[in-house]
């Protein structure tokens, strides 16, 4: 049974003539039965109301580093307070996180707690955090939750951040952008094929758009992630026009993120990314004019590293989530004076 306490009307949602309610907060846009749930099963249809059943419902939080999400041009080094709860819209066959991402809430939420907006926001400043992050399942599931508590997260000096597939509707991006200030995307692959295949969902232009939306519109802060799978999403042309399109919109010192895939759930008799086809499609990255590709699940490769542009010196050495080495002096190399593009400690 699930817990009063946990369901909040969901904010963006549209009833239709048939006695079925429209939820407008991902773009799946179920459309949900009485005493239905949506796909995410994180929604249901009560007498004639949406709810989230997942409001405050905590299933991993704890401090850490903002390279584990991964954002590496983002307040290096900072602490924040991360935060997840259970579901997802997407249910990948290779999640990393599919104990809470493909958990049923329909059976119930045994493994979390209860914690308000206000606690959190407490939490995150008695830790010395810079700010929110909603990660570890998505974090459009539990849109009300994150909108609550990034306003309160930005009245009390705190910045906020969303680790996402970017499904959500445009009309929840623009409820939730004035409170939100970095986005850290999954692009799963660069061809419909690949997101049916992946994600089951018939379009991807809708979360390209909304990138692009968060970027132009809210200001937000973006780096890009693709966990490469061979096999799903490592074919060459799509990964060249996926390192375009960065480029185009958003210029070539955005972060794209190449992480290993490791085998889990349906993937699990898969290998993990061999290390030289990780560096193959970094390469692509830079033939296409990106500055800052990165591999990620690799500890200790250099590609961990940022370089600067300008003159080509070492400006962040990392190892896996620590800083080793760090040559920034806000946001200028050391050695040249050129500018770095994102946001650094002054
Ligand atoms: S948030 Fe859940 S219920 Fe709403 S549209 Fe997305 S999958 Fe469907």
């Amino acid at each position: 049974m699930i817990n009063d306490n946990t369901m909040q009307e969901t904010l963006l949602c549209r009833p239709l003539e048939d006695q079925r309610i429209q939820c407008l907060i991902c773009r799946r846009r179920c459309k949900i039965a009485p005493g239905e749930t949506g796909h995410c099963k994180t929604r249901r249809h009560i007498n004639d109301k949406l709810y989230s059943l997942i409001y405050g419902r905590v299933s991993s939080m704890r401090i850490s580093p903002i390279e584990i999400k991964p954002f590496f041009h983002y307040y290096p080094g900072s602490r924040w307070l991360s935060m997840g709860s259970l579901g997802c819209n997407f249910l990948c066959p290779g999640c990393q996180n599919w104990e809470i991402a493909h958990a049923d809430v329909e059976k119930g939420l045994p493994s979390t707690k209860y914690v308000s907006p206000g606690e959190a926001v407490e939490r995150a400043l008695e830790g010395g955090c810079k700010g929110i992050s909603w990660t570890y399942n998505e974090p459009t599931l539990w849109f009300e939750y994150t909108l609550d508590s990034a306003r309160l997260a930005k009245e009390n000096g705190l910045l906020t951040n969303y680790v996402t597939n970017g499904y959500i509707t445009q009309e929840a991006l623009d409820l939730i952008g004035p409170y939100l200030d970095a986005y850290r995307v999954d692009v799963k692959g660069f061809s419909r094929r690949t997101y049916q295949r992946i994600a089951h969902i018939p379009e991807f232009q809708g979360i390209l758009d909304n990138i692009v939306r968060g970027k132009e519109k809210w200001g937000m802060h973006i780096e890009i992630v693709t966990n490469l799978t061979l096999g799903w999403n490592d074919n060459e042309d799509d990964l060249r026009n996926a390192a375009r399109w960065i480029v185009e919109h958003f210029g070539s010192e955005t972060p794209w993120h190449i992480t290993r895939f490791y085998p889990h759930l349906k993937l699990a008799h898969l290998s993990p990314t061999p290390v030289s086809k990780l560096e193959s499609t970094r390469r692509i990255g830079m033939d296409e004019g990106l500055k800052h590709v990165y591999l990620g699940n690799v500890p200790g490769h250099a590609a961990e590293n940022t370089h600067c542009p300008g003159c080509g010196e070492l400006l962040i050495e990392r190892y896996s989530y620590e800083i080793l080495q760090y040559h920034l002096k806000g946001n200028k190399c050391t050695y040249c004076g050129h500018q770095i593009a994102g946001s650094f400690e002054p």
